[in-house]
């Protein structure tokens, strides 16, 4: 019987989540899902100086809020916890302690002036990237060069010291990544990472192989970042006698900038004014406030499925995925390789589609709540007549409010262009005997609204296009908008004749007179 697929998604309490990481959050528990697995939430706190209060709690926010469902993590627990790398502590340096005897990895005393004057030494013989290595140890102050008794004089005096891991010199470590296939890198090329850290932490190097074997993970699936140390972890997972059991790996290709130069960053979100992180963050020492995609608008749904999409392809046209969708179409084989520009426009015409798949009655909430806000009362029955009519032009559910609050409230200006080009005596006199003549109108219905229209464009004549602009401006301000009978029916038969007047008096001076 093979395995339970088990995956973890490992974030560090060092800064709110990126979107990047969201998306190897959601790879990850598409992944257990399909497979019926587990899938694990692990803090990965083990970095104290580079801690940010709140960010844990931010991690957590997020993936409830996108219904990324852990099946074990700190909060709920479960079989093989603690889920929070800093309370596993002493089961790390029983291991780097093993790797010590063994002779896999070794005690260094080095301080950091040393280190230092390692470094500019190396770099005086023309070594470009100065590294702590098979060849540069033997220069140093380790369990390697000292004598056994002065090594034992110093861990006995509680002397600082850190563990290293002891790289082979002449060997070619390989492994088979599920995205990239074949990696092969000489072991000569990598430095002899730290462990074990001089206040007793493990590195994430140390505590997420050992994480990762004692929680019986399967698959590894995480940012490409972290594939130039996967060969060491391979190492370090065969130096603790887990070579049959280590997990397979498949890292994530990056998320480009828009226009595909390099990396995504912050700064790119912020020159192009769209959201970096899923929640809006604060940031606890400065106070500055990062706004989130849950504050822009977006729905969950949307991000996530905007975020499936994001480096991994479905082999097929459709685009729109439920979640239950996307697990059952996910798999690893179809991760691509090259890294995937960040585009938000895609990531608005998601919002979109799921804005108008929602039923009537739940966008028309979002307006009721918005006008609320803005202390305007309003009958559900007319907000679901608005919400209809501006379902399509949505993009998020506050777009209802901002793009159509002249259902509620009379323009105060109108659009320029259309008073230049279309107003003038004549139509004046056109939309002043609509609005008389609506007045009698016993059912107010776009259709009758549109045929008393019809009669008095036609009576004069004029053409209709000269007519309705004017109109349009004069109801809501704008050039642009959904169907103008609609409008009117909404609006109401007083508040169209009270609108029209005012546009009436505003406008109809000399200055746009032209006839
Ligand atoms: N703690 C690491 C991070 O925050 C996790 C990397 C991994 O998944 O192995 O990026």
């Amino acid at each position: 019987m093979s395995k339970q697929v088990s995956v973890r998604f490992a974030p560090s309490p060092t800064g709110p989540l990126h979107i990047g990481g969201v998306r190897t959050a959601l790879y990850n528990y598409l992944f257990a899902k399909k497979h019926q697995g587990r899938f694990i939430v692990r803090i990965e706190d083990t970095d104290q100086a580079r801690f940010i209060p709140g960010t844990e709690e931010y991690i957590f926010n997020t993936l409830q809020w996108l219904g990324i469902e852990a099946d074990e993590d700190p909060l709920q627990g479960g079989p093989f916890g603690p889920y929070r790398q800093s309370e596993r502590k002493e089961q790390y340096k029983e291991y780097a302690l093993r790797l010590v005897e063994e002779g896999k990895a070794y005690y260094a005393f080095d301080t950091p002036e040393e280190l230092e004057a390692m470094r500019k030494r190396l770099k005086a013989t023309r070594v470009v990237t100065p590294q702590y290595n098979a060849i540069s140890r033997g220069m140093m102050k380790n369990s390697l060069t000292l004598p056994r008794e002065e090594v034992e004089a110093r861990l006995r005096s509680g002397a600082p010291y850190v563990i290293r891991i002891k790289m082979p010199h002449k060997e070619e470590i390989r492994l088979y990544d599920l995205v990239r296939g074949w990696v092969k890198v000489a072991a000569a090329t990598l430095d002899d990472k730290v462990l074990m850290k001089s206040d007793g932490m493990p590195t994430y190097h140390l505590a997420h192989v050992v994480d990762d074997h004692l929680m019986k993970i399967t698959h590894v699936i995480r940012g490409e970042e972290w594939l130039p140390s996967a060969p060491m972890h391979v190492l370090l997972h065969r130096y603790l006698g887990w070579e049959e059991t280590m997990p397979q790996f498949a890292h994530l290709p990056l998320l480009l900038k828009p226009d595909g130069k390099g990396k995504l960053s912050k700064r790119d979100a912020e020159k192009h004014g769209f959201p970096l992180f899923p929640l809006t963050w604060k940031d606890p020492h400065t106070g500055e406030i990062t706004p989130g995609f849950r504050e822009e608008g977006y729905f969950p749904e949307a991000l996530c499925n905007f975020l499936a999409l994001l480096g991994w392809s479905p082999g097929r046209a459709q685009e729109v995925f439920s979640k239950e969708e996307l697990i059952n179409a996910f798999s690893i084989e179809r991760i691509g390789k090259a890294g995937v520009k960040f585009d938000i426009h895609k990531a608005q015409w998601f919002n979109q589609q799921y804005l108008k798949a929602k039923p009537d009655h739940a966008i028309a909430q979002y307006l009721v709540d918005a006008l609320k806000e803005n202390n305007i009362t309003c009958t559900q029955e007319s907000a679901l007549q608005v919400c209809r009519l501006m379902k399509e032009r949505a993009v998020f559910p506050q777009d209802l409010w901002q793009k159509g609050r002249y259902f509620f409230i009379a323009p105060e200006v109108y659009d320029e262009k259309v008073v230049q080009t279309k107003w003038n005596k004549e139509v004046g006199e056109v939309i002043q005997a609509f609005a008389e003549a609506i007045q009698v109108l016993g059912d107010f219905q776009a259709d009758q609204i549109k045929a008393v229209l019809m009669e008095l464009i036609k009576a004069k004549p004029m053409k209709i296009g000269q007519v309705m602009p004017v109109i349009r401006v004069a109801l809501t301000g704008l050039s642009t908008g959904p169907d103008l009978m609609q409008i009117i029916e909404i609006i109401g038969k007083e508040e169209t004749s009270r609108r029209i007047q005012i546009a009436l008096e505003k406008l109809g001076t000399q200055e746009y007179l032209s006839s």
